[in-house]
């Protein structure tokens, strides 16, 4: 059996406590035998700064660029906050996106039924919910020339950006989303603005043509950002998956995400281009930050932390059996009342970050 690499970057604040229970649940599958992951560790963020000078050194960047994937963990804290932007502990954690050329960023929002109740909506709204949204994660107006910040002649200042996107940029991150949409509800929005601004009717044109071309059987809508940021919250359970660009997506994910209560239960995954074998470098990541506030209490949820490993299983290694395992699990854990602090209920039973992964592996059948 040939062993998957993965590199385990985990990082600053929660980050180390989230992933050891990711690690446990690894070494779960390879005991079992029917895988085998090799591990490593690498430090990335604020403890990489502190040990080589550097967020990121040359070293684990190559590494990364090795692995079949990446676990990262979290990223940043005060320690580190007056740092020059140049060491700053987020910027280890771009480099990682930018060298691995990760464009495409995965953002699902489900909702467990135990936790529909922690939803700002009301519950009848997300029960069942299950979202996938694709955010183009490399181009787009983040990154756009013309940029900068002019002073004009009559003394006045401007600042520009420009939102720019290229065919072949349009094309790939639609693919990835078709691809999704065919295993999963088989329907697809995509989101732009093509009401006013060209590059959202370049969008729609390519986007339209790929479906027609290469996956007709999905069933393709086309919606504006701005009415989707309303469907989002009047109808959530209308989408499947949407794809959309890098500003639109930014906004679109963290307003999806808030659907589901809590940033601790919240995975992600950034995957590039596929190579002629079709693997894909990919980086597998909890949304949430490095949570100094809580922070070496033990109390930290590391459900996000292993929901992106089950992502993980899922993108990088098409081990979809052995995902739902893993997902399934989780969903028993919370069924059974087990809870970290942050999405405690009245009735509950809280738990420690260990004890929520102890829970998980006698739920795996450990
Ligand atoms: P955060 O996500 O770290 O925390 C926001 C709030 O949510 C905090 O109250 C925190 O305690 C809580 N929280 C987050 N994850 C949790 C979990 N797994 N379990 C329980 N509670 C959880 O965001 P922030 O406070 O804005 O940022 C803190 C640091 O993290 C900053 O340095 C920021 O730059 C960094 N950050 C890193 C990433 C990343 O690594 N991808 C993302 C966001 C923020």
């Amino acid at each position: 059996m040939t062993p998957k690499s993965l590199l385990i970057l985990a990082g600053d604040g929660i980050g180390p406590e989230v992933m050891e229970q990711v690690k446990r649940v690894i070494t779960w599958f390879n005991a079992k035998g029917k895988v085998s992951f090799k591990v490593e560790d690498g430090l990335v963020g604020g403890c990489s700064y502190d040990a080589h000078g550097t967020p990121l050194t040359d070293e684990t960047m190559q590494k990364a660029m090795d692995a079949d994937a990446v676990l990262l963990g979290a990223v940043g804290g005060p320690k580190w906050d007056n740092l020059p932007f140049a060491a700053k502990p987020e910027r280890g954690l771009l480099r990682l996106r930018k060298d691995m050329e990760l464009f495409a960023n995965l953002r699902p929002a489900f909702v467990f039924d135990a936790l529909a109740e922690a939803s700002t909506l009301k519950t009848e709204l997300v029960r069942g919910l299950d979202v996938m949204i694709v955010r183009e994660l490399t181009g787009g107006v983040y990154f756009g020339e013309p940029r900068g910040i002019e002073t004009l002649p009559n003394g006045e200042r401007r600042g520009i950006n420009t939102q720019v996107y290229t065919t072949s940029e349009i094309v790939r991150i639609a693919e990835v989303a078709f691809e999704l949409a065919a295993k999963r509800g088989k329907k697809l929005h995509s989101v732009e603005k093509a009401n006013v601004m060209e590059s959202g009717v370049l969008w729609r044109e390519e986007v339209t043509k790929l479906g027609a071309a290469k996956h007709p059987d999905i069933k393709l809508e086309h919606m504006y950002a701005d009415n989707c940021a309303m469907q989002l919250v009047r109808n959530p359970k209308q989408f499947d998956v949407i794809v959309t660009d890098n500003l639109f997506g930014d906004l679109l994910s963290d307003c999806a995400a808030m659907l589901t209560g809590s940033l601790g239960m919240l995975p992600s995954a950034s995957l590039g281009a596929a190579d002629a074998s079709g693997k894909r470098r990919a980086l597998y990541e909890p949304v949430h930050g490095s949570a100094p506030d809580i922070a070496g209490q033990g109390i930290a949820n590391p459900l996000a932390c292993l929901l992106s490993f089950a992502m993980c299983l899922r993108y990088s290694f098409n081990m979809a059996a052995e995902a739902d395992q893993l997902e399934t699990a989780i969903k028993a854990v919370l069924d059974s009342g087990k809870r970290t602090a942050d999405i405690m209920q009245p009735g509950a039973t809280k738990v420690s970050t260990s004890g929520m992964g102890d829970a998980v592996l006698a739920a795996l059948g450990a």
